[in-house]
Order: C-alpha cells, then structure tokens, then sequence
C-alpha cells in the first residue's frame, strides 16, 4: 500500500502532550505534516511530543491553551495560523472522563466533561472554519468514543458529550462539503493511555476478555485511522464515525 504523504501540510492536535494524542501527532508527523502540539498544563510532556516529531525529522510548536474556553481555542488556531502559515488539518483530541454513577456527580463535574468533550471541539471548529472556507479546503477529526455511539453504564455524561460529538461531526460534514472541507470523526474502544490507568489488574484483564481481539487498542491503532482521514484515501469521506475497539460493539 502506498505511504500517505501529508507533506507541506499543518495539522493542530488538541491534547497531544500525551496518550492518544501523542500518536496522532506522531503519525501525522511521520508522513510530513508539520504539527501544532496543543496542551493544557503539561508543558513538560508537550514539550517530549515535539522533541519525538524532531527525531523523526518532522517540525512543529507546542501552544499550552484550554480548548474548553473559546478564547484560548481561538488563540491556539491563532497561533497555529500566525506561526505556521495556515491550518490544513484540526485533530480535537483533547478530552477527560469521570467514571462512577450519575447520581452521585455533581454540576461542576458533569459542565467539566460538556466543556471540555463538546464545547472544546465546538470552539476549535468555529475558530478554524472560517479560515478553511477562504482556502477552500480542510480536513477535521474528531476523536469521540464507541460510548458516545451507544452509552456506557457508569459514564453516562462523558458518553452524551461523545455522542454529541458525533452528531456535531455529522451535522458539519453536510455543512461544510460544498466548501472542500471533510470533516469525520474516530470512535475508539479502550485504548491503553493514562484515562485508563484507574483500572486494577483484575478489571483490565476482565475488560481485555470482554474484547473480541482480546487486548487494549494503543495510541497507534487510533492515529493510523486519523492519519487514512486525513489523506487521499479518504477524499471522498465525509461526515462519517470509524470506530476503532478491536470488534467490542
Ligand atoms: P489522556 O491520556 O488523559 O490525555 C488527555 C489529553 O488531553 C492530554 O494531552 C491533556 O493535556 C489534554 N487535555 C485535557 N483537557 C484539556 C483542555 N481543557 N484543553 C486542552 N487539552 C486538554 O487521554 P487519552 O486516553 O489520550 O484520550 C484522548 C481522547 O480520546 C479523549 O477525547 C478521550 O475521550 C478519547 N478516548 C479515549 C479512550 C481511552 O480508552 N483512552 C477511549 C475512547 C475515547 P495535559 O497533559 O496538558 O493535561
């Protein structure tokens, strides 16, 4: 199969100081793309993203911004712009998750999970549309979750923000073809990253079983698919939710 070239082209990825993040920026990466790794307090681990696309050859900046206020989101498009010479692609990775039941969240948790899952990929979208509409042209992914497709017990407001997020995807792809802008989004399964660094032994080794292919997805199997989305191969995607969970729903 031929190797996808992203050459020339600048991508921005929400969250990418670490986890899933971090391989999307990678994989983009590898294949040409100059990257702007956002992040929101970790500067140190931002700081590693960039230093690995560097050995890989690639270039790129790190912008700290909390995608959950849209003056930061603004300001990291901005940035991306300003620094970069313009935005092709938008990766809204960046997200949290709380586990536990809903009765016993509170307000302040559950606008935490919508301001940052939903919101945060609204304001990224608003504030680079403008300019993938006088370019003609764009690409956007948006991470959500197989959960956001079909709800999970014990996660009820992180699954309504990702199914959100799904419909958004959908909603936008429509909006912004007639412009040359695809917009997709992927859903992962368990993907082993630090959101998962709660389970105990014995719950991993029971949620691996629960899994068709019988082990966690990894950063990779996950920026892979963002990286086909991005490219060539997917000219003709739009508006469409790829789920990545090694067969689990
Ligand atoms: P993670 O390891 O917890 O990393 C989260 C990343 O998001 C970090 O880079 C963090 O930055 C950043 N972030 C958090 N809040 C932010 C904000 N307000 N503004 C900017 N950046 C922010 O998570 P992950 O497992 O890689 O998950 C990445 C995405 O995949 C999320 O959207 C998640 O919901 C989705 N997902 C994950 C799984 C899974 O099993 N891991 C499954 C399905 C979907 P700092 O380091 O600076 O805090």
């Amino acid at each position: 199969m031929k190797v996808e070239s992203l050459k020339g082209k600048v991508a921005v990825v929400t969250g990418a100081s670490r986890g899933i993040g971090r391989s999307i920026a990678l994989e983009l990466a590898k294949v040409g793309a100059t990257i702007a790794v956002n992040y929101k307090s970790n500067e140190g681990e931002a700081k590693k993203t960039l230093k690995y696309i560097k050995e890989l050859g690639g270039i790129g900046l790190i912008v700290k911004a909390d995608i959950s206020i849209y003056n930061e989101a603004k300001l990291l498009i901005d940035t991306a712009i300003e620094q970069l010479g313009r935005v092709d692609i938008l990766v809204n990775n960046a997200g949290i998750s709380k586990v536990g039941l809903f009765m016993d969240m509170n307000e302040e948790e559950w606008n935490q999970i919508i301001d940052v899952n939903f919101k945060g990929t609204i304001n990224c979208c608003h504030s680079v549309v403008k300019h993938m509409v006088s370019r003609k042209c764009g690409c956007i992914v948006n991470i959500s979750s197989m959960w956001g497709n079909v709800g999970a017990s014990c996660e009820t407001v992180y699954s309504a923000s990702k199914g959100a997020v799904n419909l958004f995807t959908r909603a936008l792809a429509k909006e912004l073809a007639p412009s040359n802008i695809r917009v997709n989004a992927v859903a992962p399964g368990v993907i082993d990253t630090e959101m998962n660094n709660w389970l105990s032994s014995e719950e991993r080794k029971a949620l691996e079983e629960e899994i068709p292919m019988g082990r966690f997805g990894n950063g990779q199997d996950v920026g892979k698919t963002v990286l086909f989305l991005c490219g060539e191969g997917a000219a003709y995607t739009t508006g469409q939710i790829i789920t990545v969970d090694g067969g689990m729903i």
